[in-house]
Order: C-alpha cells, then structure tokens, then sequence
C-alpha cells in the first residue's frame, strides 16, 4: 500500500505520516528532508539557494543520507527548500528516488507537497493535512524551543505564511489538494486525535 500524504509546513503531516506508516508497517519518507538537503549543500557551497544551475546540480548528485535530520530542520532551511523546490529541474532530479522508495515492498508513506499530485498519483490513499497558520507557527517555535532554539512567534508566522505563498503559487507541482485527496484539518485536533482521523480515512479508503 501507498499513502501520500500532503499538506502545508508544520499542518501535522511528518508526524501523521510516521504514526501511518507505524500502525500499517509500512516505511515512511519525510520528502521534505530531500529538498531541505538539496538547500543544504547549495548553502554550504556558498551559493544562493535560487541559482538553478548550483541547485540542479546538487540535486542531481544528492546523497540523502548525508545530513543530520535535525541540521535539516533547523530554522532557515526550510526557506531556502522552498526556493530550490521551485525549480522544476531540480524537482525532476528527486522524482525516481520518490518513487522508487514507494514501489518498494511491502509500500511506504510519502509526506510532502505533491505526493498525491504528481510523485504517486495512484496511491491507495490520500490525505491533505492542513491547520490555521497561527497554529502552525505556534507548533514549529515550539519544536524550535524543544531544540534549544528560541525563535519570536512572530517570525516564524511569518516564515510560514511566505512559504506557503511560494509553495502554492509557484509553477512547478504547487501545493494543491489531489482531486481525490480527503482533507484532515488538524486545527483543533491533538495528535493522539489526528492520527486516528489519518487512520479512519485510510480505512474508509481500503473498504
Ligand atoms: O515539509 P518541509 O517543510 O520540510 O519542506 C520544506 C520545503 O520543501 C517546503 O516549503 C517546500 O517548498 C519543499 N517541498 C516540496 N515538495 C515536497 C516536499 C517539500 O516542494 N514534496
């Protein structure tokens, strides 16, 4: 089985996905991780996150295993991802590794911003995990502060309304909700709650 999960940052997807792929013994890819890496060695190379020749390159020889998870996440990544995943050869660059870790046996839970869309259009089920910005910022500056790192509300508020913007609007897979997408819509839900609307879903899915 495939699940493709979608939704904007911090909406509760990583953590649905995981719990999914847990409760159906599946694997699970966090894509995001992919062009957070991406940004990552453009950066460290010195160059600027929206040049498309250093961006393309670096995702053409990545080695997703190469960075620290938690390097990944840090504040300032996530802005420079969402300037190379604009970049449609850097896009085209991910795909077969994308795929290939959903074809594997016995099947995998993707997260990210077009896995229903374009990455695994017949997957099994499909989720679009969504939340009010206000209470997204407020779960990302506290997954910052539980990693020591005291960001203003305000700035992560704003990071994640800029991103969304870029993340929708752009040309290449923009964020959008697959057709056949169900949307879960965790403003108000725990994540005790989520999973088991996600886990609902699937089911109703499978029947
Ligand atoms: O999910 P996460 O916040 O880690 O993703 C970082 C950035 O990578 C997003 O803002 C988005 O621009 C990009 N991304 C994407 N397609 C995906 C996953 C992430 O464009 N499938």
């Amino acid at each position: 089985m495939i699940i493709a999960i979608d939704g904007p940052a911090a909406s509760g997807k990583g953590t649905i996905a995981k719990r999914l792929a847990a409760h159906y013994g599946l694997r699970h890819l966090d894509t995001g991780l992919l062009y957070r890496a991406v940004a990552k060695t453009v950066l460290d190379a010195g160059e600027a996150p929206d040049d498309a020749a250093a961006a393309t390159g670096a995702a053409q020889t990545l080695d997703p295993t190469r960075y620290d998870e938690a390097v990944l996440k840090g504040p300032g990544v996530g802005e420079a991802a969402s300037l190379v995943s604009a970049i449609p050869a850097v896009r085209a660059a991910l795909v077969d590794f994308q795929r290939s870790f959903a074809a594997a046996a016995p099947g995998a839970v993707l997260d990210g911003r077009d896995i229903g869309t374009v990455i695994c259009p017949d997957a099994e089920a499909k989720i679009f995990v969504t939340a009010t910005p206000e209470v997204r910022a407020e779960r990302r500056a506290n997954e910052y502060r539980n990693a020591g790192k005291d960001i203003p509300l305000a700035e992560v508020l704003a990071d994640i309304r800029q991103r969304d913007e870029r993340d929708s609007n752009r040309s290449a897979a923009p964020l959008r909700q697959a057709d056949d997408a169900v949307l879960l819509d965790t403003t108000h839900l725990n994540v005790e709650q989520a999973v088991a609307a996600a886990i609902e879903i699937v089911e109703a899915k499978r029947s």
